[in-house]
């Protein structure tokens, strides 16, 4: 699937907020945002004209805009690109469950993100690099699709070929420093990891908002 490839900072620039796309420099004084929390485009708090992302100048945001923001930030967090976003809204309709939750429940269920989630990447967007180089299994199976949702009960682990490899060999104390979410099982000697049941709704990003990104698809 193809990704974004601009800078990732942008984005955050962009929602006004910080995504942590970028692994541990987000937490660094490097953070783009730290030093520059206006819009791309824009010439400083001074420049803007109102409204974020320079358009209109009485400050007042439409509920559209704010369905779609939240729609552009959840898929920025994830690194999803529209059409696939839009299957998934497709497959959280088809659930049976409440479909926000279901939404994110697919989302927090992609590879790259249960990677990213047990700690063995410091970012989404390095999660995605290391399965599509192939350094993972799926059961047992290598896989290189980031896309690829787990369920429960579902096993993944570093490939056997690829703990030789010096970021795998320095991994584990890392990935120790990183909190494991409950929802999954974490085998930090064995760089492995399972699915133990999906994510409620408090175990995942609070500043995403599904309400919105429902809201946004049904109008
Ligand atoms: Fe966003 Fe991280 Fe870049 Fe900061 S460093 S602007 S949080 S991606």
């Amino acid at each position: 699937m193809a990704k974004y490839t601009g800078p990732a900072c942008k984005l955050c620039r962009r929602e006004g907020e910080k995504l942590f796309l970028k692994g541990e420099r987000c937490f660094s004084p490097k953070c783009a945002f730290e030093r520059r929390s206006f819009a791309p485009g824009q010439h400083g708090p001074t420049g803007s004209r109102g409204s974020r992302g320079g358009r209109g100048g009485t400050g007042r945001v439409s509920d559209f805009s704010k369905q779609l923001r939240a729609k552009q930030k959840a898929r920025r967090v994830y690194g999803v690109f529209e059409r696939q976003f839009r299957r998934y809204y497709g497959h959280a309709i088809r659930a049976r469950g409440v479909t926000g939750l279901m939404l994110l429940q697919i989302l927090e269920s992609r590879l790259d993100n249960v990677v990213f989630r047990l700690g063995f990447a410091s970012s989404r967007a390095q999660a995605r690099l290391l399965v599509t180089h192939g350094h993972f299994t799926v059961n047992g199976r290598r896989t290189d699709v980031p896309s690829m949702n787990l369920g429960v009960g579902d096993v993944l682990a570093v490939r056997e070929g690829s703990l030789d490899a010096t970021y795998f060999k320095e991994l584990a104390p890392l990935a120790e420093t990183r909190n494991a979410p409950v929802w999954l099982s974490r085998d930090i000697t064995t760089l492995s990891g399972s699915v133990l049941r999906m994510p409620e709704r408090p175990e995942i990003d609070g500043n995403l908002n599904e309400q919105l990104i429902v809201e946004y698809y049904s109008r």
